[in-house]
């Protein structure tokens, strides 16, 4: 069988894309080869603008380059892939667009550098080289960035002309970031980046040869994915236990085999599989395995009502501020602060105060948060919720952005304080039980009747009509954008007003 799988894969290259994909979502690669492309969704708007911006951003890097490149850029595959040798062969000192090739695997390295005796592979990304820095803590190579350096290196490796194995991204904050493949992952982590490879490698190739058989899993990078129809009619159809909240892949696989469906949990005798402290799943502790059970029960219960498991001590206001802000990861700005403001709980009379960013500038975001913070004291006393940590996080970004103002003492004391409230991690998500497939403010409001203006609704969305409204100043798109905006934060007061009548 594995001669079989290798005579296949053969005919089948491995790329970085497909490495990139299958870290994130190996049924993404199944689908992608052997899925009936009539079946796909079309490319989101939001999709098309990260893939313009990362062309713009090469591009943008790649002018600003002071020393002397190969550009293979302009060529076809075929063309880029000769000249890439071409160019290795003379010894140039940076290629960049080659193309190299070896065995099964084939890759389209953005830059290839001379140093080390051969050639280290590097990408330019219009997104950050690492992930979970702040400022108390250093970042941790990301996975699908380091699959695909690690598939260039071992093409360059098989050549013969390796530097070394440590490739490079070059960011959006304009660093050179060194992957070194055989560090481990990270502290916890012992794994190396290197083993992280070997092991997608082999799953990719059994992929590509039909032999590896992948199942769909409902996640929040599925929303973007162009199968997310196909997948949720197969989810449905299985009862697939990633339907669950906050289930995720991992979980489902290791509960897979004595828990295949949402049904079997809810069914379930737990008594069976906890032994004292721990479950027969890896990873999974009891309390944990009984959570997923009521959400299961609740799931599969007709007419079902989401319920509190403890009682919430909401705060007693007569003015109550429904707190919502847009930011485009892309340009690392927040551009509109939403809020809307219900006195004396008169629904009728709520009205709604937004602060938007006219230009994509620093001058801009600091005066929208300035009027924004203005807008929260002038309003005070009163409750403000917002749902989940993001608003929280943003604002400490924006204090320490923008010092002048507000003080980090301001800032912590407003989202420490008990009139402040985090709807998702206050309330529903550790106090209650909901019979829907996800927590977002989006699902528990629909599934409470509420219903968005915008036929797209979504935070992706919003920031895709941002870009074109600078560019185009179109008025009808700075309204869908603020409308948007309003009917989330009107949409935590549907859900406020729900948790009320529990
Ligand atoms: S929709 Fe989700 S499960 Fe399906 S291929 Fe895409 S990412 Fe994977």
């Amino acid at each position: 069988m594995q001669g079989r799988i290798d005579t296949i894969s053969a005919n089948m290259p491995i790329t970085a894309t497909m490495l990139y994909n299958l870290v994130q979502c190996p049924h993404r690669v199944s689908m992608d080869l052997h899925g009936d492309p009539g079946a796909r969704d079309p490319v989101s708007p939001f999709v098309q603008l990260l893939w313009e911006k990362g062309c713009d951003f090469e591009e943008e890097v790649i002018e600003g380059l002071r020393v002397p490149f190969t550009n293979l850029r302009p060529f076809s595959e075929e063309e880029r892939e000769r000249r890439t040798l071409e160019a290795m062969r003379r010894g140039d000192p940076l290629i960049y667009g080659g193309r190299v090739r070896a065995d099964d695997l084939l890759g389209d390295p953005d830059l290839l550098r001379m140093g080390g005796g051969g050639y280290v592979a590097g990408d330019i990304k219009s997104g950050a080289g690492l992930e979970g820095e702040t400022d108390a803590a250093d970042g941790r190579p990301k996975r699908h960035y380091a699959v695909q350096l690690s598939l260039y290196t071992d093409i360059l490796e098989r050549m013969g002309c390796s530097g070394g194995r440590t490739p490079f991204i070059w960011d959006i904050r304009g660093r050179e970031v060194p992957y070194d493949l055989d560090a481990p992952e990270g502290e916890r982590k012992t794994g190396t980046l290197w083993e992280i490879y070997r092991d997608a490698l082999a799953e990719a190739r059994a992929i590509a040869a039909g032999g590896g058989r992948t199942v769909p899993a409902l996640a929040g990078i599925c929303k973007l994915c162009r199968w997310r129809t196909a997948c949720s009619k197969e989810l449905e159809g299985r009862d697939d236990l990633t339907m669950l909240p906050e289930l995720g892949r991992s979980r489902r696989d290791a509960m897979i085999h004595a828990l295949p469906t949402v049904g079997a949990l809810a069914a379930a005798d737990l008594g069976r599989y906890i032994r004292g402290a721990k479950t027969a799943f890896r990873g999974i502790g009891p309390e944990t395995l009984r959570k997923f059970q009521e959400r299961a029960i609740l799931q599969k219960t007709p007419r079902a009502r989401p319920r509190l498991k403890a009682p919430v001590d909401l705060p007693r206001a007569d003015t109550e501020l429904f707190f919502d802000i847009e930011t485009d990861p892309m340009r690392d700005i927040c551009y509109l602060h939403g809020f809307v403001e219900r006195r004396g709980g008169d629904t009728n009379g709520e009205r709604y105060a937004a602060f938007l960013a006219a230009r994509p500038t620093e001058a801009e975001e600091r005066r929208v948060f300035a009027e924004s913070w203005a807008y929260i004291r002038s309003a005070r006393p009163c409750a403000i919720y917002y749902y989940s940590h993001y608003e929280r996080t943003y604002w400490r970004k924006l204090q320490a952005r923008y010092p002048d103002v507000a003080s980090a003492a301001e800032i912590e004391g407003l989202f420490g304080s008990p009139s402040t409230v985090d709807l998702y991690g206050d309330i529903v998500r550790s106090r209650m039980v909901w019979p829907t497939r996800d927590h977002s403010v989006k699902t528990l409001a629909k599934y409470l009747g509420f219903k968005w203006r915008d036929t797209d609704p979504s935070g992706a969305a919003s920031i895709e009509w941002y870009h074109r409204w600078v560019q185009s100043g179109d008025d009808a798109i700075r309204r869908r954008i603020l409308d948007y905006n309003e009917d989330d934060c009107i949409a935590m007061r549907v859900l406020l007003d729900a948790i009320r009548t529990l």
